[in-house]
């Protein structure tokens, strides 16, 4: 598990990484961003591959990392047997060259055979057959499956589509106020064949749904329209695949085999930022599946106008037909889909738990659903039942990352941005609504946010009375029970400051 701390270090990283690259950087600085970078590389993959391929694939995978005389970030990805080589550079090897690429600006990617019983990194070639006694020994959890199972990614670009995952439907997709745009928008796709909007943009954090919509219009169009074709696939892949043909100069087919869909879905078009030609190739791709009224499907974790790093007449393209954004899950969204999950995994959770959970985690259904398969794997592992003092127990871990500690002075300082008013004003004695009001929001959060008592928080706000802060508790309160949008203002900062 990647800890919290190094999530931070990975994307305080991230954001420098714009700036300077790593072959630019200060030794000492260097060894550590390079630390980072695997962490942060970790971090998208899981994204990418979703936590149960990440678990079974990467997480096994000991990372090091060297730099070449040019510069280059080489990392060395040991796994601990061949079939887990072969099978993690066959289906992975080009989103982690990719990634790898991304985080570290210059670098390459080995894989490797890492034999305990030889000790440290080798090669393949030297790691003989004692990996395949290790495979046996160390592998009894993984399901049998036989490479040839999988066929090779390598040859056509049919192949090249990601598979789909079967939890990924209609069905199985909770609707709330949060997301009922995004799921009717996805379902009218899925259900008509002339388009009726192009393309249809789906965009929202991390871990909102927005695969999962995207396989759900992909499982649906395929029982609707069986005739279709329908390509799904990372804008990670479809940059990847273009690089190729490029590089084969196999340009023509490239285009034909994408321009013959009659469903084109690209998720995560936010990492088709940069690269100039590939943005050429997917605005010209794109608009010849338009032209054509080809339906068109697209995700991103912005709006089209907020992606930065993408051409001025691609975004406002991907904004001309609709675009649906996911919220995160409401207190009520979280719960409905803990209940839908525990039902169907066929398993009693009390209500004190689900609620509990529902409470506690907040961030996005990916983690609220990583919860809630931990507590149900350990009380089927080791035959307890679910109650909510095991519930603390088995998650103290996700709990205590979630409670992180959030002080007064930063509520007053994110309030004071959020409503434009200077922090001064927090403390002051100045009794306009303008500024009394954030005063009060940010008197309600520091109650609700933080352990501190009423007189303790009183004297933060410029040495004001219990009493105040219970007036302005109380006044949130009230204006939020009747104003829908006041309430949204104060759950976003109140997401702020736990994000
Ligand atoms: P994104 O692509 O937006 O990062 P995903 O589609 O991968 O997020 O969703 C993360 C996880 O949360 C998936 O396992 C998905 O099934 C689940 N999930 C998200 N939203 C819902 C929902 N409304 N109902 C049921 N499951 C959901
Ligand atoms: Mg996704």
């Amino acid at each position: 598990m990647v800890s919290r701390a190094v999530m931070q270090q990975a994307s305080d990283y991230s954001s420098q990484a714009s700036s300077s690259s790593i072959a630019d950087a200060s030794d000492f600085s260097a060894d550590m961003m390079i630390e980072a970078a695997w962490g942060q590389l970790r971090e998208r993959l899981r994204d990418r591959l979703g936590e149960t391929a990440y678990r079974r694939w990467i997480e096994p995978v000991d990372g090091k990392i060297s730099k070449d005389e040019s510069g280059q970030a080489i990392l060395t990805m040991a796994v601990p047997t061949r079939f887990m080589r072969d099978w993690i550079e066959a289906h992975y090897g080009d989103v982690i060259r990719m990634l790898w690429v991304q985080v570290v600006k210059k670098g390459d990617v080995l894989f490797v055979v890492n034999s305990p019983l030889a000790g440290g990194i080798q090669d393949q070639a030297m790691a003989g057959s004692s990996d395949r006694a290790y495979e046996a020994a160390s592998m009894p959890k993984m399901e049998p499956v036989a490479p040839a199972a999988f066929p090779s990614q390598v040859s056509s670009l049919a192949s090249d589509e990601a598979p789909l995952d079967p939890r990924f439907t209609f069905e199985n997709f909770v609707v709330g106020k949060p997301n009922e745009l995004a799921y009717a928008a996805a379902r009218r796709v899925a259900d008509t064949e002339t388009p009726t909007f192009n393309p249809l943009f789906l965009y929202g954090g991390s871990g909102l749904g927005k695969t999962h919509l995207m396989h759900a219009i992909a499982w649906q169009i395929r029982r609707n329209f069986p005739n279709r074709r329908v390509i799904y696939m990372s804008a990670e892949k479809f940059m990847y695949q273009f690089v190729r043909a490029l590089r084969f100069k196999d340009t023509v087919s490239f285009k034909d085999q994408f321009r013959s869909v009659d469903v084109l879905m690209i998720d995560d078009v936010q990492f088709i930022g940069g690269k100039d030609t590939t943005q050429e190739e997917f605005f010209h791709t794109f608009n010849a599946l338009v032209d054509r009224n080809r339906q068109v499907i697209v995700s991103a974790d912005k709006s089209p106008q907020d992606l930065d790093r993408v051409e001025e007449r691609l975004r406002s393209r991907l904004g001309w037909g609709l675009v649906a954004d996911l919220h995160p899950a409401n207190y009520e969204l979280r719960l409905g889909i803990l209940q839908a999950k525990a039902s169907k995994m066929g398993c009693a959770v009390p209500d004190k738990v689900i609620e509990f959970l529902g409470h506690k985690i907040t961030s996005n259904v990916r983690e609220l659903e990583g919860a809630l398969n931990r507590i149900i794997a350990h009380s089927q592992l080791v035959g307890r039942t679910i109650s909510l003092e095991m519930t603390q127990e088995v998650l103290a871990d996700v709990l205590r990352s979630s409670e992180r500690r959030i002080t007064i002075d930063e509520i007053q300082k994110k309030v004071a941005e959020h409503y434009n008013i200077r922090v001064a004003d927090m403390h002051s004695a100045r009794r306009a609504r303008a500024v009394a009001r954030p005063r009060q929001v940010a008197m309600y959060l520091a109650k609700q946010l933080t352990p501190r008592s009423l007189p303790e928080i009183g004297r933060k706000f410029g040495g004001r009375d219990h009493t105040t802060v219970i007036h302005a508790v109380r006044k949130i309160e009230e204006l939020s029970a009747y104003d829908p949008t006041f309430r949204e203002d104060v759950d976003l900062l109140r997401r702020l400051l736990q994000g």
